[in-house]
């Protein structure tokens, strides 16, 4: 079995190392994956430390050609690591060169951007004075990534990080090494100086933990759970610096009477059940008026039906398995509480036998919901939707609001007074009409209000605003 080293300083590095084991057939092994520690953490630091020094200094055609490169050879092997994507993670086949494609294309989006780095120049409210303003970067950025777009997010992370100029440390998830690993070794081979980019994967407790407590990181930017991003924005505040906090969602798609049905049961299925409902962006609340109710169950659940729940590398799979037993218990155990609170289990919840042994779980459809019950209020990051019925647009919008989070919201109607007012007022950070909650473009702010996100917005070129300070400059003639 192959093993894969962390990567310090241009060097692999050997560590004890853990097997990455496939979710849609426990038998099968991807590989062995290092388990770092401490040290490495500190090490990887320390090179990141001395090599920003010349990185920031790059010239903007060196940073370009990198990150072009780079996108070059991921979507030039978008069939085969979309492949290791489905293989490690468990979303279908398409879904995996779909994530992989966009990672390339991050790539190439940042390596314009670079070349349209800017500044401003105003003049001083002082006679002969003049202002400029500049941005300049960090220092060493810690990117800590969970599993569930085990490529997508690294890369929207680590590519407007090389871009203005930071050296980063990276722990990816420990349940996903697989693609972090390869995007870690495309971009080293690029032309990358050493020291730029340090992969350290292993456990959070350990690597993460040991990336929270060093004095020498500049900025940290996580996607994960809201109880680790508490740990991260603590353990920031304590060493004043930056941070970037994606976190978990519980987003509403509100359906109303004169919706298209069958474009909302589209967005419904989408949202809620494809990558497994393993999306923080999921549409787990269904909000959905009085008049259109039945009609929607109904189709709803005919959709539901007949989906293929199966192998994530078998053709004509919809839905892949869960990531792990772990996620697997915490589905089921959600269907057990759904139950208890009194909502109408209408389909599905269980477990699945295929003819690989894995996590197979088929997508469940709660009725007769209400919005105070945990599966209305907590994240189960599974495929599992929640049907709220409501008397009105008011109503809806209510229900919608009502919650911790606020990271995606959508409606589906085919009224302009409606779409436009929940837009306004919708309390999240992406608003979706006619549209699945899940599925956002790359070259525009990714990110929400809330428990969901803290600090500022990911992707497109609002990504400058967390990877660069700003300087401003008073010069006198
Ligand atoms: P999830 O439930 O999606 O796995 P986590 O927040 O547990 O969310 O994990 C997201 C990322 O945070 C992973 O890379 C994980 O290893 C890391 N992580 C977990 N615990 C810690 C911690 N105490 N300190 C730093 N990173 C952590």
């Amino acid at each position: 079995m192959r093993m894969y080293a962390n990567f310090i300083n241009g060097e692999s590095i050997e560590n004890e190392s853990v097997s990455n084991i496939n979710p849609s057939d426990t038998n099968d092994v991807i590989g062995n994956y290092a388990r770092g520690n401490e040290q490495n953490v500190k090490d990887a630091v320390e090179c990141a430390k001395h090599a920003f020094l010349l990185w920031s200094k790059s010239g903007l055609l060196d940073r370009h050609t990198v990150l072009k490169k780079t996108s070059e050879e991921i979507i030039n092997r978008k069939e085969e690591l979309g492949k290791l994507l489905a293989r490690e993670e468990g979303k279908t086949l398409a879904e995996g060169v779909g994530e992989v494609t966009r990672a390339a294309q991050i790539f190439d989006f940042f390596a314009g951007e670079v070349l349209r780095l800017m500044g401003e120049s105003i003049p001083s409210i002082r006679p002969n004075i003049h202002v400029e303003i500049t941005r300049e970067p960090l220092g060493v950025v810690g990117i800590i990534t969970p599993w569930n777009f085990p490529i997508a997010i690294p890369a929207w992370k680590i590519a407007p990080a090389l871009c203005y100029g930071n050296t980063i440390v990276f722990k990816p998830a420990e349940l996903t090494p697989g693609c972090a690993w390869e995007l870690v070794d495309i971009i080293n081979r690029s032309g990358l100086p050493k020291g730029v980019l340090n992969l350290v994967m292993g456990k959070g407790s350990v690597v993460g933990q040991a990336i929270l407590e060093n004095e020498n990181i500049n900025a940290i930017t996580f996607t994960g759970s809201i109880e680790t991003g508490k740990l991260i924005a603590n353990a920031c505040a304590k060493h004043m610096r930056k941070y970037q906090l994606e976190m978990g969602g519980k987003n509403p798609l509100v359906i109303l009477d004169d919706a298209d049905l069958d474009k909302a049961v589209d967005c419904a299925i989408n949202g809620a059940f494809f990558s497994t409902g393993q999306r923080c962006t999921a549409s787990s609340r269904l909000i959905v008026t009085e008049g259109i109710y039945d009609k929607f169950i109904e189709a709803m659940l005919e959709g539901t039906k007949k989906l293929v729940i199966d192998n994530a590398l078998k053709e004509g799979t919809h839905i892949g398995p869960v990531i792990n037993d772990t996620q697997l218990q915490q589905d089921l155990e959600y269907i057990k509480v759904g139950r208890e609170e009194g909502a109408k289990l209408l389909f599905g919840g269980e477990r699945l036998n295929r003819e690989s042994p894995g996590y197979y779980f088929q997508p469940a459809l709660f009725t007769e919901c209400n919005n105070n019950m945990r599966i209305c209020r907590e994240e189960i990051f599974g495929p599992v939707a929640s049907v709220i019925k409501v008397k009105n647009y008011e109503e809806a919008l209510h229900v919608a609001n009502d919650t911790t989070f606020g990271l995606s919201s959508g409606i589906c109607t085919s009224s302009l007074k409606y779409s436009t007012d929940f837009k306004k007022n919708s309390i999240a950070g992406m608003v979706m009409v006619n549209l699945p909650t899940a599925g956002v473009d790359f070259h525009v702010p990714f990110g929400g209000r809330k428990n969901s996100s803290l600090g500022s917005r990911e992707q497109g070129k609002y990504a400058s605003e967390f990877y660069t300070n700003i300087k401003t400059s008073y010069i006198s003639h």
